[in-house]
C-alpha cells in the first residue's frame, strides 16, 4: 500500500519545520522529507555555534540550540518525518503528486517545497596545500566552538559570516585574525562596529598565496598584500576558517517531471506561496518575490500563509480558527 499524505514537505530547514508544525496543528496528515541525516538545514548545517539576533521573541539564541526548540514544537502532533530522505522527483496524478524519493514514493495531495537555495557546499580555497589542509588545518564552518579553545585562528573572509565567525571564536580562542582581500568589509554596519571594538585583529587587503603544514603540525599561511607586487606575508595558526560563502545547487528541481517557473534559480509563488503549479506551494530561502528577505523570520511567516491556503482550497472542513490556542489540544 502507497503511504499517502495530506501535505508533503520537502525540505527540513528552518522554514519546512515550522510549516511541519503548523499542518499538524491543522491536523492535516504531514510528511517532512530531508535530505541530510538532520534536521536543521542551513542553521544546523552551517552555522550552529552562531549566535541569532534577529528571530522575534529571542534576543539572542545560537543555532543549535534555535533547531531544538523547532524539533521539540514538532512532536506535539503526530507527524512522519523522514531525515536521509532526498526527493528525487515529483509527479503529478489525479489524486494529487507522487512523490520520489531514494527510499521509494508515497502520495500526497499537496506540497510545500521549501528546499532553501538546494543541496548547498562552502565556496573553497583554491591555492597550493588548501586540499590538503582540509578538514584538518583548514575548515569552512564551525561546527563545535571547543574544538577552537586556546587555538591560533584565523578567519578569511569580508563578509558577515566571516565577520559573525571572528567574533564568535574570540572569547574562545588564543587569538583570532580576520583576513580581507579588500580594505573595506561587506558586513552590516553593526558587524564591522563590533568586530573593530573586539580584539580581533583585522588583516587587509591581503590575499592567501599559499597554505603548508608545518612540523609541529599547524599551518603556514603566506600571504600577498592587495595591490602590492611584491609584499608577502607568513602567520603561522593552529586553524584556518575559510568563510568565503556557500554555491548552491539547484539540480532537485531540475530532475522533477514538474516544472516550477523560476526566476534567477528561485520559485515564483503567489501572494498564497502558491508555485505556478497547483496544489504546489513554495516557502523559505528558494522562492522569491518581490520585497523577498532571505531570513528566518521570512520563512517562519510564509510557512502558515501556505498552510491555510492548502486547507482552504483542499480541506475546508478541516480549516480550522487562526489562533494555536484553539487548535492545540486543551487540557
Ligand atoms: C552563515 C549564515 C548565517 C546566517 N545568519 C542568519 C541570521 O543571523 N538570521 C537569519 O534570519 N538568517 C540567517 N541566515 C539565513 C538563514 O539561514 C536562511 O534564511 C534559512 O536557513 C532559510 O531556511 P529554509 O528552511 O528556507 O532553507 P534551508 O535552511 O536552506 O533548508 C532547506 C533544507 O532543504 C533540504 N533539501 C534541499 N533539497 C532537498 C530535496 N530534494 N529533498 C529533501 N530535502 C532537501 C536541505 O538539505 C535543507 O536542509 C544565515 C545564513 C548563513 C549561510
Amino acid at each position: 500500500m502507497t503511504e499517502t499524505y495530506d501535505i508533503t514537505i520537502i525540505g527540513g530547514g528552518p522554514a519546512g519545520m515550522f510549516a511541519a508544525f503548523y499542518a499538524g496543528m491543522h491536523n492535516a496528515k504531514t510528511q517532512l522529507l530531508e535530505s541530510l541525516s538532520e534536521l536543521g538545514g542551513q542553521v544546523n548545517a552551517l552555522y550552529p555555534e552562531k549566535t541569532i539576533l534577529d528571530v522575534a521573541g529571542l534576543p539572542a539564541i545560537n543555532g543549535r540550540d534555535l533547531i531544538k526548540a523547532q524539533r521539540e514544537q514538532l512532536t506535539q502532533f503526530p507527524l512522519t518525518i523522514k531525515t536521509g530522505q532526498e526527493v528525487t522527483n515529483v509527479t503529478a496524478n489525479e489524486a494529487g503528486f507522487t512523490v520520489t524519493t531514494d527510499a521509494g514514493t508515497t502520495q500526497t495531495t499537496a506540497i510545500i517545497v521549501a528546499i532553501g537555495n538546494g543541496a548547498f557546499a562552502p565556496r573553497p580555497l583554491t591555492v597550493p596545500g588548501a586540499e590538503a589542509a582540509t578538514g584538518k588545518q583548514l575548515v569552512y564552518s564551525v561546527p563545535r566552538l571547543a574544538d577552537f579553545q586556546d587555538q591560533t585562528v584565523m578567519v578569511a573572509g569580508g563578509g558577515d559570516a566571516a565577520i559573525d565567525q571572528a567574533l564568535m571564536l574570540e572569547p574562545v580562542a588564543k587569538s583570532v585574525t580576520l583576513l580581507h582581500r579588500r580594505a573595506q568589509f561587506r558586513g552590516l554596519a553593526h558587524m564591522v562596529d563590533l568586530l573593530h571594538a573586539s580584539t580581533v585583529a583585522v588583516k587587509t587587503p591581503y590575499l592567501i598565496r599559499e597554505v603548508a603544514p608545518t612540523a609541529t603540525g599547524q599551518l603556514k599561511v603566506t600571504l600577498k598584500e592587495v595591490g602590492s607586487q611584491t609584499a608577502t606575508a607568513e602567520q603561522i595558526v593552529d586553524k584556518l576558517v575559510v568563510s568565503y560563502g556557500y554555491t548552491s545547487d539547484h539540480h532537485a528541481l531540475a530532475g522533477w517531471d514538474i516544472d516550477l517557473a523560476e526566476t534567477r534559480n528561485l520559485i515564483n509563488v503567489s501572494q498564497t506561496m502558491e508555485t505556478s503549479v497547483p496544489g504546489i506551494y513554495a516557502i523559505g530561502d528558494g522562492v522569491t518575490y518581490p520585497g523577498k528577505q532571505p531570513l528566518i523570520a521570512t520563512g517562519y511567516g510564509e510557512a502558515p500563509v501556505a498552510v491555510q491556503s492548502i486547507m482552504t482550497q483542499f480541506f475546508p472542513d478541516r480549516r480550522g480558527p487562526m489562533h494555536s490556542t484553539s487548535l492545540t489540544p486543551q487540557s
